[in-house]
């Protein structure tokens, strides 16, 4: 859906489902730790399901579904294809959801099969297991909301336009933005891994305010100049493999589909 179009998501109690898959539910403990917004989000709401705050989900049709985690079982892939077909809109929450979050960053790195075999031999297991992998893999996704963990006001302000059948805006600058505007010093001047000018904003520059070089967990910034960057970073002495290594750690996967020829 394009912004700006109207949605017809109903003015009533919008009915929403908050799943989570593989990951460290950081971001489904965000939603329950921002209590200032909870009461509210609760009363606009009808919650038909929220796995980690009630163990007695409805399973029916949903306006909103958000989907925390990647697929990384073939249940999971069942269980995201189902949340598919019940929900109006379907938004990605956080960065294994987005991106495949780290379970993902041996992707196109050998085969699969190969790697299952090496860490647990001839195990047999319960469920299929698959390559973790974003939502996006299965299933059409309307609305990302990125983070590692999300932002509680980025999400919230995405959450409340959703419930109230508007389109959520993605933040239409660079995490350098935020980090000039913040007043930090550019930690490329000290020759640092940051990713900052080809990720994605809203994090409030979260890392470069702590010193911390930007790893990209909010994935790429559409606009940024990826060729370049990875071009800078090679000229710190870096080698190529260990740039796509770091890159992919968190996020990465997206932002390595940016630059020709990884
Ligand atoms: S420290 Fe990183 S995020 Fe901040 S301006 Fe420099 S490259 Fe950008
Ligand atoms: S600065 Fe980069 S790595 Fe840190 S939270 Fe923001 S997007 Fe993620």
């Amino acid at each position: 859906m394009a912004v700006g179009e109207e949605t017809t998501i109903a003015s009533a109690k919008v009915k929403i489902g908050v799943y989570g898959f593989t990951g460290c539910a950081g971001d489904q403990l965000i939603i329950i730790h921002t209590e200032d917004e909870l009461l509210n989000l609760f009363n606009a709401v009808d919650v038909q399901s929220f796995v980690m705050a009630s163990s007695n989900p409805i399973e029916g049709d949903l306006d909103v579904a958000f989907v925390e985690g990647s697929v990384s079982t073939g249940e999971e892939r069942e269980h995201i294809q189902d949340i598919r077909k019940r929900a109006k809109y379907l938004v990605a929450l956080g960065n294994c959801a987005v991106s495949g979050g780290p379970q993902a960053m041996y992707t196109n790195d050998g085969t699969f099969a190969d790697r299952l075999k090496q860490v647990y031999g001839d195990s047999k297991f319960v469920t299929e297991p698959l390559e973790g992998s974003p939502i996006d893999e299965f299933v059409t996704v309307d609305f990302y909301i990125p983070g590692c963990p999300i932002d509680a006001p980025q999400a919230f302000a995405a959450i409340t336009r959703l419930i109230h059948g508007s389109v959520p805006e993605p933040y239409p600058h660079p995490v350098c933005h935020e980090c000039k505007l913040n007043e930090n010093k550019c930690l490329l001047m000290d020759k640092k891994f940051c990713l900052g000018p080809v990720t994605a904003g809203g994090c409030d520059s979260a890392c470069p305010n702590n010193g911390v070089a930007c790893v990209g967990c909010w994935g790429p910034n559409p606009d940024g100049n990826f060729e370049e960057h990875f071009k800078l970073l090679e000229s710190f002495g870096m080698s190529k493999e260990e740039i796509v290594r770091r890159i992919r750690n968190f996020g990465g996967l997206k932002i390595l589909k940016h630059i020709e020829g990884l």
